[in-house]
């Protein structure tokens, strides 16, 4: 069934978004900062409102996609007191504290609050392969799911309105991971004139393939038993001067794999030289 939406902050990604709405029959309000960005919405049949108040008060289900949460609470502040009655469903990227605090400020104005983690490019949107973390108000969302839908998949992760940005930027964290060691290794082979190109068909291999142990580390991190019979800490340790001192030797930077080195020496000193690389996340952990 057709649903009231508005959709707040019409950049790359708020404009695919209420254009994935309008697609799936929903009636669209929208508003931007700039207003010449509602322009393509409207022609694809959305309602323009001429400021952010009206457009929370044209529709039940309300989802801002502004650049950052600190714009989101300068916009909220220029909203009317009472906001009672709104599904407030934020999907501007940022971190846990603020969906927290923003979630506060919603609901003390008499709103649900939602936070979401889009996983996904613009183009994506609406598209197999896309999908949104969400958290917060678990009724509202429980009641908007099936407009929400219209963007791509759906994944609740909790009642704490900070998890949908924990679980966004926890994935990123295992993606710039792989990112760093895949710019450190093509860095490293051209050194020599070999193609990056033709690196990459072994690298995509080797990542693949290695992907396969983290699961085990997963299961040695919530059981804390992580003494391995793969790959200790000790041997770890002991290879790790090879990659810096040929990084030095082909001319590469070191600056991203000197930590990882720091941490596996003490790792040794505190210890765990028979434990896995599983002990790794432990140690990592500081107090909140
Ligand atoms: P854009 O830069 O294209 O759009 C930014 C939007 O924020 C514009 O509508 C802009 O309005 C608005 N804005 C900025 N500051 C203010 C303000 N002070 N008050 C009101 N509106 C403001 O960014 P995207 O659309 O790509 O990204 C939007 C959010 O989505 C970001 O948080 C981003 O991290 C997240 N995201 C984006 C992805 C992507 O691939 N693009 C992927 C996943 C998440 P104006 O037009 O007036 O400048």
């Amino acid at each position: 069934p057709a649903a009231r939406v508005s959709v707040l902050g019409l950049g790359l990604m708020g404009s695919a978004l209420a254009s994935a709405f309008l697609k799936a029959g929903h009636e669209v309000t929208v508003w931007n900062r700039s207003a010449s960005k509602t322009g393509p919405l409207v022609a694809q049949g959305a309602k323009p409102a001429g400021t952010a108040t009206e457009a929370v008060e044209a529709s039940p289900l309300v989802i801002l996609c502004l650049l950052t949460n600190d714009n989101v609470g300068e916009l909220l502040a220029t909203l009317p007191e009472s906001l009672a009655g709104r599904t407030v469903v934020n999907l501007t990227n940022g971190t846990p504290a603020q969906a927290r605090a923003l979630s506060e400020q919603v609901t003390e104005r008499g709103a649900r609050y939602v936070d979401g983690g889009i996983m996904a490019v613009p183009q994506m949107i609406a598209g197999p392969h896309a999908y949104v973390f969400y958290s917060g108000d678990e009724e509202a969302y429980k009641e908007h799911e099936a407009t929400l839908a219209a963007l791509g998949g759906t994944r609740w992760t909790g009642t704490d309105p900070g998890f949908a940005a924990l679980h966004d930027l926890g994935l990123l964290t295992g993606m710039y991971g792989m990112i760093i060691g895949v710019v450190q290794a093509l860095a490293l082979v051209r050194t020599e004139n070999i193609r990056a190109e033709e690196f990459s068909g072994p690298l995509v291999e080797w990542i693949q393939a290695m992907l396969g142990i983290v699961p085990g580390i997963a299961q040695a991190i919530d059981s804390g038993e992580h003494l391995t019979d793969v790959s200790s800490l000790a041997v770890n340790q002991s290879a790790f001067p090879n990659f810096l001192e040929t990084f030095a030797a082909q001319g590469v930077s070191s600056e991203l794999f000197e930590p990882f080195q720091a941490l596996l020496d003490r790792s040794i000193a505190e210890g765990h030289a028979a434990d896995g690389l599983s002990r790794l996340a432990e140690m990592l952990k500081a107090e909140k």
